[in-house]
């Protein structure tokens, strides 16, 4: 049985070749030579790109499989972590380590904090404008969270780097998914020498590249993948991703399992982490909406840690939860779809909110009295630990039901802190990068709330210099060759 099939996943097979790839050169309708190749164009495939052209590469490729660009970071909500002092480097290093329960790689954990301001600043000057001040986002510890203020950051970000990557004359391909990666084997050295495309019209793309970088993102979108890394999650469960299975979603482990045939290591495959956010939710952030539970109490801090909430949620009656905010907190762009949809229903008054739930007025009423009395206390009287936020209480009233959905997959390829792809005896794979959700070891067992897109931005352009730098020592020295 194949790497492939083991795992769930199906594109091609790695094509390898001693003396060059004449099998897949037949089969390729267009065969393109460049210095660097990338697959996805989230946030780490368009930092990767940006910054493989900045370190040099002057033919830089984008591959992207669906028909429009972002991936999951376009439609995240858009909470970039980052750290700027020595002192907040350390403080969100050992957050990543504390969530990841001895897990995370703490050389890639330093790389992704050391880099974030970076990460940050790099966006600004590609014209994204940040909000004022950091907030703390859901799933954080601490408040070191910024996105554009709007109700679309990850659009925001998205479009700010397909300008940059338009304005540097980088080539971006559309409907054109990476099937498969060209390994060359010289005497048992493994070396990747570019990939193989296909479009949905059959089409095949030969791409010979300097180096490769996979920015696929994750593997939430592949039923098969999730069930094989955690057969525990009940079968069927939503992903935010892709929520009623509405949205086109690329997010299904290609670049893994490419990686896998052409002899990559993985790890922390089994680390998936779940949230409710696929339903009633409509803020991103702490302070923002309640959480309570079927009697109309709450059962869990709002700021709670991705593990302690999936662990208390469960333990409701049918693992869920509803969401309430009122008609002052900041949302999301998800509010019209829920509303339309029925995810998210209003309620003009406090006692049409109850009835909403099916729980007592009384009860729902002392609730949001003893929250709204902690947020302006900044001490949470149910939960004895300080916190921040709103007052939920001015109507209209937003309610919706939620449950746990999939939402990340912290594990996947192993990586060098240069983005390098490993094997399994910890050789580096050369040619071959890779950055952001696609890869393992930068979160361990559990992600910190906001971490998901530091990581592609800050590895991203880790990979895409790197890449730049490996294709240039390629080219020299097939000349010197
Ligand atoms: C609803 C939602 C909200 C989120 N909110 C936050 C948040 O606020 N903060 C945070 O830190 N994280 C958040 N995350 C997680 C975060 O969005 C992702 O971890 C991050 O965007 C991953 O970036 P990426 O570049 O690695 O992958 P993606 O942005 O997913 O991009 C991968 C791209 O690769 C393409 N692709 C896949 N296979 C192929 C192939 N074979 N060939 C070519 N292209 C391919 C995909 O179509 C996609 O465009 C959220 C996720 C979701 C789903």
């Amino acid at each position: 049985m194949s790497a492939l099939s083991s795992l769930g996943g199906l594109p091609g097979t790695a094509v390898c070749a001693e003396g060059g790839f004449s099998s897949a050169l037949r089969l390729a309708d267009e065969r393109v030579r460049v210095d660097v190749v990338i697959a996805g164009t989230g946030a780490a495939g368009l930092c990767a790109a940006l910054a493989a052209r900045e370190a040099g590469a002057e033919r830089v490729l984008v591959i992207e499989k669906l028909p429009l660009a972002g991936g999951h970071t376009l439609i995240s909500s858009g909470s970039v972590s980052v750290a700027r002092t020595p002192e907040e480097v350390v403080g969100l290093m050992n957050e990543m380590l504390d969530a990841g329960g001895g897990r995370a790689d703490p050389a890639l954990v330093r790389v992704v904090c050391e880099g974030s301001w970076a990460a940050k600043e790099r966006l600004a000057r590609l014209g994204v404008a940040w909000s004022e001040a950091p907030f703390r986002a859901v799933g954080a510890p601490s408040a070191r969270s910024w996105n554009t203020g709007t109700a679309q950051s990850g659009y925001d970000y998205v479009q700010a780097l397909m300008r940059a990557v338009r304005r540097a004359g980088i080539e971006v391909r559309f409907s054109m998914p990476a099937t498969a990666l060209l390994v060359e084997d010289r005497q048992g050295v493994r070396r990747v020498t570019g990939l193989t495309a296909e479009r949905s019209d059959g089409r095949r793309l030969l791409v010979e590249a300097g180096a490769v970088v996979l920015a696929t993102g994750g593997f939430t979108g592949n039923a098969a993948m999730i069930r094989r890394s955690r057969p525990d999650i009940p079968r069927g469960m939503e992903t935010t991703g892709n929520p009623m299975g509405e949205y086109l979603d690329g997010s299904t482990g290609d670049g893994i399992l490419m990686a896998v045939e052409a002899g990559a290591a993985l790890r922390d495959m089994d680390a998936v982490i779940m949230l409710p956010f696929a339903g009633g939710r409509l803020v991103d952030y702490v302070g923002g909406e309640v959480w309570v539970n079927a009697q109309g109490r709450r059962f869990i801090s709002e700021g709670a840690g991705f593990a302690e909430l999936c662990g208390r949620v469960l333990k409701e009656p049918g693992a869920r939860m509803w969401a309430v905010s009122d008609a002052l907190a900041p949302k999301g762009a998800t509010l019209p779809m829920k509303l339309m949809n029925g995810a998210v229903k209003e309620a003009p008054d406090l006692a049409a909110l109850a009835r909403g739930i099916g729980c007592s007025e009384t009860v729902l009423r002392e609730t949001l009295e003893r929250y709204n009395r902690s947020v302006v206390n900044g001490w949470d009287e149910d939960f004895g630990i300080s916190m921040r936020g709103l007052p939920v209480a001015t109507p209209p009233f937003y309610y919706g039901l939620e449950t746990l959905s999939i939402h990340y997959t912290a594990g996947g390829i192993a990586i060098t802190p240069q983005a390098e792809v490993k094997d399994a005896a910890g050789r580096v794979i050369p040619g071959l990068y890779a950055a952001g959700e696609t890869t393992g070891g930068v979160h361990g067992a559990l992600r910190v709330g906001g971490l998901g897109l530091t990581d592609a931005l800050v590895m991203g352009d880790v990979a895409g210099r790197e890449a730049a730098g490996a294709a240039a020592a390629a080219a020299s020295a097939t000349t010197k060759g």
